[in-house]
């Protein structure tokens, strides 16, 4: 069930994993060096674009009359602006990424974002649960949040039947789910566990508040302040809130739930070293194939392995980060797991609806499925039979054996290069079969 030997799943030995934790710890160091004046007018001038994008929109659709036209793209103007100001701006600024610039005002301490969860609550359940303890089984909440089954190492419940149909809804209302989800659960609920925050007298009416306030503003505030085309201002309001919610709820879940994106089950973390650590944010994250305007409307998440080993490095540096990161995976012969947004997605979904199932109903097991694996996959007979095939060819030629590292991704590949060949013997013998008569139901 899950990876719990990181070494062994992985194919690196504990120097190995040594070296590479020092190389990335010295990706980190050169690029806290380097940030400087580059850096700070990126923040400063993407929070200037949003706000002056935001507020164009607004006036587009005040303005606009009785323009279809003008509604339509003031409309979007908002659902893209309040997108930035979630992901570019608030995911990046809550993670402490500007801090370094010493700007209150662009500071994870004071920084309160556009949406009706507080930013304090989400900085404890993404920053500490999610990003320390990611993808661990019965510590990463963000692991189906807590109602979706995204790995069958998630014991099946009848209330996954539905789940396909909780997915949308969960698309849809993302912000309220986030919301809800990282209000710290009540000490004995099922929710609890031991790495909750305490749940403290202000958590419930702070929440309140914000709920409040956000509502208050979209829904009440600039409808009124539109007079008699309230209507036209409220119907834009909510619909550039369910984009908002829409786009976040597919960056989110392409990056942590596509074929690839590994899941643990580690009892003890203490023991867990820091290059281990690293192995686990690389090989439990995807991401996105993206130019830099994709990019960039995914608040640089689409570098989500990036995202996952740095959370503190500024995120306009993720895309230089990448090729240095996907240079140490071809060195240490590990997956770099992406793919593009419309790929990415439909695995997740294929995983969603499928795992709505029992597991009576799945073919594969938890050791090697396409959602989630662990080291036992590559001790099995097939995996075994695949390796000496590979050694046996690898050992005609003297450069191939000196120049590729067996490793991981090697591996990988040979497994499913097997099954594929599998396949095709047990076709070619059921067609034989066929054609002899010896085998009518084939
Ligand atoms: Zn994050």
């Amino acid at each position: 069930m899950a990876i719990s030997d990181i070494a062994e799943y992985s194919h690196l030995s504990a120097s190995d994993i040594e070296a590479l934790r020092h190389e990335l710890d010295s990706i980190r160091r050169e690029v806290e060096e380097s940030l400087g004046e580059r850096d700070a007018r990126y923040i400063t001038r993407t929070i200037a674009a949003q706000r002056t994008l935001d507020a164009a929109s607004r006036l587009l659709i005040f303005l606009g009359g009785r323009s279809k036209t003008a509604l339509v793209l003031g409309t979007i103007g908002l659902g893209a602006a309040k997108s930035i100001e979630n992901m570019e701006i608030g995911h990046n600024v809550l993670h402490g990424q500007w801090d370094w610039m010493n700007d209150p005002e662009i500071h994870s301490s004071t920084w309160e974002w556009d949406l009706v969860g507080t930013s304090e609550q989400w900085k404890y359940a993404h920053n500490v649960t999610h990003h320390k303890y990611t993808n661990i089984i019965g510590m990463d909440s963000d692991v189906g949040f807590g109602i979706i089954r995204v790995t069958r190492d998630q014991e099946w419940r009848p209330v996954h039947l539905v789940q396909p149909l909780q997915n949308i809804i969960l698309g849809l209302l993302f912000e309220w789910g986030i919301a809800l989800h990282d209000l710290p659960p009540k000490v004995g609920s099922k929710d609890h566990t031991p790495l909750s925050p305490p749940r403290t007298a202000r958590a419930v009416p702070s929440l309140v508040r914000k709920i409040a306030n956000q509502t208050t503003k979209d829904y009440i505030y600039y409808p009124a302040l539109s007079g008699p085309r309230w209507k036209r201002t409220l119907g834009a309001n909510v619909t550039a809130n369910v984009m908002r919610n829409l786009w976040t709820y597919v960056v989110i879940f392409c990056g942590h739930f596509p074929d690839g994106a590994e899941k643990f089950s580690l009892d003890d973390v203490k023991d867990e070293s820091q290059g281990e650590w690293y192995l686990r944010q690389m090989l439990g994250t995807a991401n996105i194939n993206a130019g830099p305007a994709l990019a960039f409307m995914t608040g640089n998440l689409c570098y989500q392995i990036e995202h996952h080993l740095f959370p503190d490095l500024p995120s306009n540096r993720y895309a230089e980060i990448s090729t240095r990161v996907q240079a140490l995976c071809d060195k240490y012969d590990l997956p770099y797991t992406t793919g593009s947004l419309p790929t990415q997605y439909l695995l997740t979904l294929r995983t969603i609806n499928k795992l709505a199932l029992p597991d009576k109903f799945l073919r594969r097991t938890s050791d090697d499925a396409p959602e989630t694996a662990s080291e036992l996959r590559f001790s099995q007979v097939l995996y075994r039979a695949a390796a000496a095939r590979a050694q046996a060819q690898s050992d005609n030629s003297q450069e191939l054996r000196e120049d590729i590292r067996r490793g991981l991704r090697t591996a990988i590949a040979e497994l499913k290069r097997f099954r594929r060949e599998q396949k095709r013997t047990l076709r070619r013998a059921r067609r034989a079969a066929r054609a002899r008569g010896l085998y009518r139901n084939a």
